[in-house]
């Protein structure tokens, strides 16, 4: 018999953390096997604490863990992830924007062997279209930077097999987009497709800064381009200028008039920024590797064993 956990981050849910665990509990336990349900209260400033603390008292099957402050959801769901026990862990919302019915749908995925169920959003209801529109481009600029197969329109609603969850948690870096993360590590992938509903009660918790930090968490940690970038650029312009003193010093030998000295300052200027932007560019490229160095990322992940003794 296997364990589940389920992992819910919550920040000021007051009115949908009840609602989620009367929807949640009858579609688990249909199952017939063992569950707890791991909620870690992101510092809220409503009663989403005593709520849960409530349901704790009552049910067995509830964890809490509830964070000095607010953090943010991908931190919420790295204690959650740190908690849980189960063989398979699914990450939810609490607003019931993530359906239960799709969690017991990615548990027979993970029955049929695949290790991580992604659930993607077919149709996102009561979003606006500013964040439907970010969320489209974000995915795939992520890929496009990245270099990453990160499945498009995908949010942190997922099933992760132990070993996947042990493989992410390896990985020593501070700031985290899980959903990336999940793409570093590899192992056996599906993805799950719905429609997400409206959040059951409440406001999203997710302002604008909070995006955009949440992006940040994607982009940086798993890409140098923006380190590398500089020295492709200074390449570039330099080749341009070397090329543009060839055809001037020819032009000059062949008493050919193309505009006397001035003409010398472009390329004699991008020759100069290109010598700024390739010395530049070297020294991020020492950057990257000493950021590489400080998220402690494994080399490599096994993923089975065979004839070992263990
Ligand atoms: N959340 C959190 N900390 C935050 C923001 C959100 O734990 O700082 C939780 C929130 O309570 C919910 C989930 O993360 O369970 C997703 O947040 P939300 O529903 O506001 O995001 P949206 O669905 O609007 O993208
Ligand atoms: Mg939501």
């Amino acid at each position: 018999m296997s364990k589940y956990s389920l992992v819910v981050p919550a920040y000021n849910e007051e009115k949908s953390i009840q609602l989620f665990y009367d929807a949640v509990v009858p579609m688990m336990d249909t199952l017939n096997e063992e569950y707890e349900m791991v909620f870690v209260n992101d510092g809220s400033k409503d009663a989403t604490l005593d709520i849960l603390r409530d349901l704790a008292a009552k049910d067995k099957r509830v964890k809490v863990c509830s964070f000095s402050r607010n953090f943010g959801q991908q931190a919420a769901l790295l204690c959650g992830l740190r908690a849980a026990s189960g063989d398979a862990i699914i990450a939810m919302d609490a607003d019931l924007q993530d359906p239960p019915e799709v969690a017991l749908q990615m548990i027979a995925k993970w029955k049929e062997g695949y290790e991580v169920v992604h659930g993607k959003r077919r149709k996102r209801k009561g979003e606006t279209v500013f964040k439907k529109m970010t969320a489209f481009f974000y995915y795939r600029f992520m890929r496009k930077i990245t270099g990453m197969e990160m499945p498009k329109d995908v949010g942190d609603f997922k099933l992760y097999d132990r070993k996947v969850v042990d493989a992410i948690l390896s990985m020593g870096e501070h700031d985290r987009l899980l959903r990336a993360q999940v793409t570093w590590v590899g192992f056996k992938q599906t993805i799950i497709e719905f429609d997400r509903p409206e959040r059951v009660a409440g406001e999203t918790k997710y302002t604008l800064k909070k995006m955009i930090k949440l992006a940040e968490a994607g982009i940086f940690p798993n890409t140098d381009y923006t380190l590398t970038f500089p020295i492709k650029l200074g390449l570039l312009l330099g080749f341009m200028s070397v090329a543009c003193f060839i055809t001037f010093i020819v032009l000059t030998c062949c008493n050919i008039f193309f505009g006397g000295l001035t003409a010398w300052i472009f390329p004699t200027v991008s020759l100069v920024g290109s010598i700024i932007l390739v010395c530049n560019g070297m020294a991020n490229i020492h950057t990257s590797m000493i950021y590489k160095e400080v998220q402690n990322r494994p080399k490599y992940i096994v993923s089975e064993k065979y004839n070992f003794e263990d």
